[in-house]
């Protein structure tokens, strides 16, 4: 208990708090010493603990007279000039049930809240460990949300505290499992009470754990290494270049992509995966998309040596490194997986682990900004001529038009290739009438973004450059202006005839 709340304490003529039906109250415990026989005490037990009641409406009807109970008892005091202290276990505005006081009545009395030390304080002080240092996000969670929304926040988060478990300890657990993060996880109960137990998440009984109880992530700079976390602090030292270093336990690669721009387009899954690497791979560009972590080593190269950056991640992970192999987009969309696989075909790499998790590609981000472009059957192409003959592109171009499909060109040009747009566009135009819709999309979700809808007849080759990509629509595909004076782009989901 602070100073400041002992001090109102004594000054107080009535104390009241909350507790469950049939439960002594937890924050009256706390402050039993500061409590004197002429305190007048206002117990408010709340009516119903399960979300089972005959209340006429539910459980949230039966709350909300409840509290406006409450509120009208502590009115009663104020009313009669009495002071009230609200007793709050931890902080009263943390997940308490003094905001519900104070919803009704702040507004009419004057009110002071007094801040408190919340159980996240406390469990981490008990640990003993740092929490979140540096730029590490710590995220603070209900246990009562659905287990995929849990494993999805602590994928993505650098620290993390998980409130309210007890019936929800199992799912908890899962969510830490599948989310890579149960190695790290701590727990605590009753921190700083009576009965204080602390340890390793996965060895809790879930039968044993109360309420009254917390799980941790602490902080993860300079984390000692666990089961799932085998690099030395030595590796990490190492040093960036290319060395592949030596990890002791099991490593492996997760192929993963930024999407098309920075951190919004992030997957939770991906940001996870990235925080966790112990070495990024990828494309200069697309590192640059990562934020810089302590510790972590940073492997960038130009876009020409897919090959041998897949070889030198595969070796990194041979060697007992988790490797992060970066691209931009989705990584299996014109990118980095395919090379991965490929390399991880030969003998030398056939046990080490790869993993490809999915990214939020161009074509779809580009689309979503126009509008809906890409809503009836689609084909993606690349007009890069590097990796493939530009007979091939020809002929699947012409293959795709004529099959009224939508197209989505990645690749359409670059400094050094500047043809292959007008050679497409004049294909294009002997399938497609001149005023198609076509969506000229450049450096989607960056500082540079610009959408435009343009006619086929009117495509710009020199509109184009390497952060572009196209969607030219099909017959089907239509514009309208909106009332902002916006166009947006759609293909209709139905067939004319159907
Ligand atoms: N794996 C990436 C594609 C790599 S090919 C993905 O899934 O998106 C590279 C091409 O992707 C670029 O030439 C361009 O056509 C397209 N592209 C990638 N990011 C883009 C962005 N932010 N805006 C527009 N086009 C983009």
């Amino acid at each position: 208990m602070t100073v400041r709340a002992v001090e109102v304490i004594a000054e107080a003529e009535v104390i009241a708090y909350h507790s469950a039906r049939h439960g002594r109250s937890i924050a009256r415990s706390i402050a039993a010493r500061h409590i004197r026989a002429d305190h007048i005490e206002e117990a408010l037990v709340y009516p119903v603990t399960t979300e089972t009641t005959d209340h006429p409406g539910g459980y949230r009807g039966a709350l909300d007279e409840f509290y406006a109970v409450a509120a009208a008892r502590l009115a009663a005091h104020l009313d009669a000039g009495r002071t009230v202290a609200v007793l709050a276990e931890g902080d009263p505005l943390f997940y308490g049930s003094y905001m519900h006081m104070h919803k009704r009545l702040a507004d009419r009395y004057p009110t002071e809240v007094i801040p408190g030390v919340t159980s996240v304080s406390a469990a981490a002080a008990r640990l003993g460990t740092p929490l979140a240092e540096g730029e590490e996000v710590l995220t603070i969670l209900p246990g009562t949300l659905p287990e995929e929304e849990l494993t999805a926040r602590l994928a993505s988060t650098d620290a993390a505290v998980v409130m309210k478990l007890g019936r929800t300890f199992p799912r908890v657990r899962r969510a830490m499992e599948s989310s890579g993060r149960l190695a790290e996880a701590r727990y605590v109960e009753r921190a700083t009470m009576a009965g204080e137990r602390t340890g390793r998440l996965a060895d809790t009984d879930p039968e044993s754990v109360p309420y009254f109880s917390v799980a941790v992530l602490p902080s993860r700079i300079g984390a000692p290494a666990g089961p799932d976390h085998t690099a030395t602090a030595a590796d990490a030292d190492a040093g960036s270049g290319s060395d592949t270093g030596t990890g002791t336990g099991t490593g492996e690669v997760v192929v993963v992509g930024t999407g098309p721009a920075g951190p919004l387009w992030l997957t939770p899954e991906t940001r996870g995966a990235l925080a966790s690497a112990e070495d990024l791979v990828g494309y200069t560009t697309y590192l640059e998309r990562v934020p810089v972590r302590p510790g972590q080593r940073r492997h960038g190269s130009d876009n020409k040596v897919e090959s041998e950056r897949a070889e030198f991640a595969l070796e990194l992970a041979r060697r007992g490194r988790r490797v992060a192999v970066v691209s931009g987009g989705d990584p299996g969309v014109f990118a980095m997986a395919t090379a991965v696989l490929e390399a991880a075909a030969q003998e030398a790499y056939r046990e080490v682990p790869v993993r490809v998790l999915p990214g939020v590609t161009a074509a779809n981000a580009a689309a979503a900004k126009a509008g809906a472009p890409l809503g009836h059957d689609y084909a993606a192409l690349s007009l890069s001529d590097r990796l493939k003959p530009w007979e091939v592109i020809a002929e699947r171009l012409h293959a795709a038009a004529a099959a009224d499909l939508v197209l989505a060109l990645y690749n359409p040009g670059s400094r050094s290739r500047t043809w292959q747009v007008g050679k497409a566009r004049e294909l294009l135009l002997e399938h497609r009438a001149p005023d198609t819709p076509v969506v000229l999309a450049r450096d989607v979700g960056g500082p540079e973004e610009s959408v435009r809808i343009v006619r086929l007849a009117d495509l710009d080759p020199s509109a184009v450059d390497m952060r572009t990509i196209l969607l030219v629509g099909s017959s089907q595909t239509r514009v309208v202006r909106r009332g902002d004076g916006q166009e947006v782009v759609w293909t209709p989901r139905r067939y004319p005839e159907t």
